[in-house]
């Protein structure tokens, strides 16, 4: 009892102490308004800016005015003298390909199409081709029975015969097009041509920029065997039947796999174009504990235009974000002008390419500029500038936020949250997302995810979603400046402890 008791009264003297050492954040948080954040959002969520399209003009004009805020404030580049941490996309282009099956030329796009996934370059001769009907193979059939693929042609019908029935449904399923061309492709087949009604359009194939870390494009190419569709036109031309004849014939007239002579000549060329996009990354440096780190995330891209040009403005997803990391950057760096900066080095990171798969947060976390074993917590901000559907009725409309993770990866994360929540702001902080089984899964879909999976305990602040949720109309007349303030000021509170408390969280807990 008596050492329980002189426990609890040394736990109290530690808090009071530690309370004592952190300075008042109040003066501060004030800096962060509805006024300044709208100020802000008008140009990030602006047509100038274009949907924030990763890659394109827009995004690199939000970066820039991103970088001129953190200057005007004193916020120092946080990437080695740089306020860019820049990473490469690319983009295959088609400059040329060909179809000659004996003395038929064929035309790209009419008559036969690429497939998704290409090697850069192919210029191949056949002499025979073989035919394997469905190309199937399953515990009762097997369309390549008696034949050696390997360094040959094949072709095969898309889709299944008619009645045929597998237990096993999906991406791995017999007949299923994905694991038609993985068997072609086990077998050593040299390349593969499909047989399909409609063949994908242009503008499906190779419009879009992936990312690519050097020679990983090209080992991706490596494993990849040359894949086309081909429509009714070649068939015929080839067989001098129509394509229901064919599939009717299939196990009646026509025996597959079946060989035959033609010469084929087979060609495709692309370039890679590249393109460079940044995050953008500010730091306030710490004073004792410099070397030990705070980093407050959002993501700066949103999803661009559509094919008529109309806006995307991602107002809410997420420059609402956006605009709260440059303002909680002004609000430290003018913390750290009086006198009362932080202890630790606070980064202030907004990352691009969140919309494609989280690419800028996957760049930094693979690329840390500060060592992710000392970056004590990521706050990140996806979206918090509006009342989402569940709370557009509620007497809390005004007054929410829903906090996802603090239950994970650090005991700390929650109660210093909860502190910070309950001493300045008293927004209703719902943790209905942290249900690890909730369908949703939140908090795997934004960029803090990838601070998690390195260790990094995190909260994600969000405010659920809304009608307008990528759509044209996520606009900024539609932002709610006095909550997205408050919700702000609290991320900025609990980042303002986190920074100045005595030690770093600790990593007491597993990531489910
Ligand atoms: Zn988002």
């Amino acid at each position: 009892m008596r050492y329980q008791f002189l426990l609890f009264i040394g736990l109290f003297v530690g808090t009071f102490l530690n309370a004592q050492k952190i300075s008042d954040p109040s003066i501060f948080t004030k800096i962060i308004t509805a006024r300044s954040l709208q100020t802000h959002l008008n140009i990030i969520a602006g047509d100038e800016m274009e949907g924030r399209d990763t890659p394109s003009p827009g995004l690199e004009k939000a970066a820039d005015y991103i970088i001129e805020q953190f200057k005007k404030a004193g916020v120092l580049p946080g990437n080695n003298g740089s306020y860019r941490q820049t990473f490469s996309l690319g983009k295959d282009s088609v400059t040329g390909m060909s179809l000659k099956i004996d003395d038929a030329n064929f035309s790209a796009y009419d008559d036969f199409a690429p497939a998704m996934f290409m090697p850069p370059q192919v210029d191949l001769h056949f002499s025979e081709y073989i035919f394997v009907g469905y190309g199937i193979v399953d515990e009762k059939q097997n369309d390549y029975a008696g034949v050696d693929v390997k360094g040959k042609l094949v072709i095969f019908l898309n889709g299944e015969p008619q009645g045929y029935k597998s237990a096993q449904t999906g991406r791995n399923a017999p007949a299923s097009l994905f694991n038609k061309i993985k068997k072609a492709m086990e077998k050593g087949a040299a390349a593969i041509l499909i047989i399909r009604e409609d063949l994908p359009s242009r503008l499906s194939n190779f419009s879009r920029y992936q990312m690519i870390s050097d020679g990983a494009a090209n080992n991706r190419f490596a494993m990849t065997v040359p894949t086309f569709y081909i429509n009714e036109n070649v068939v015929r031309r080839v067989s001098g039947y129509d394509l229901s004849t064919v599939k009717n014939a299939i196990g009646t007239e026509v025996s597959i796999p079946m060989v035959e002579q033609a010469d084929i000549s087979l060609s495709y060329k692309t370039d890679v174009s590249k393109k460079e996009v940044s995050n953008v990354i500010g730091i306030v440096e710490g004073s004792d504990k410099k070397d030990e780190y705070v980093i407050i995330t959002a993501h700066y891209d949103h999803v661009g235009k559509d094919l008529d040009g109309k806006i995307y403005y991602g107002a809410d997803d997420d420059g609402s974000g956006t605009v709260s990391v440059m303002e909680m950057a002004n609000a430290f760096a003018k913390a750290k002008k009086a006198g009362k900066g932080p202890r630790r080095t606070v980064i202030f990171m907004t990352v691009c390419g969140e919309e494609k798969g989280l690419w800028g947060s996957e760049y930094y976390s693979s690329n840390p500029v500060y060592p992710l074993d000392k970056t004590s917590a990521d706050l990140n901000i996806d979206m918090i500038g509006r009342i989402g559907d569940e709370y557009i009725k509620s007497k809390d409309s005004a007054n929410y936020v829903y906090v996802i993770g603090d239950d994970r990866l650090s005991t700390d994360l929650a109660p210093i949250l909860n502190d910070a929540n309950n001493r300045y702001l008293r927004l209703k902080l719902d943790r209905k997302y942290n249900d690890p089984n909730d369908h949703e899964r939140f908090y795997y879909r934004s960029d803090h995810y990838n601070f998690a999976k390195k260790g990094v305990p995190v909260i994600f602040f969000f405010n659920g979603v809304h009608p307008d949720y990528h759509k044209p109309t996520d606009t900024v007349d539609k932002i709610n400046f006095e909550l997205m303030a408050k919700r702000a000021q609290l991320v900025f509170n609990t980042a303002w402890e986190i920074a100045n408390r005595n030690e770093m969280l600790k990593r007491d807990l597993k990531l489910q």
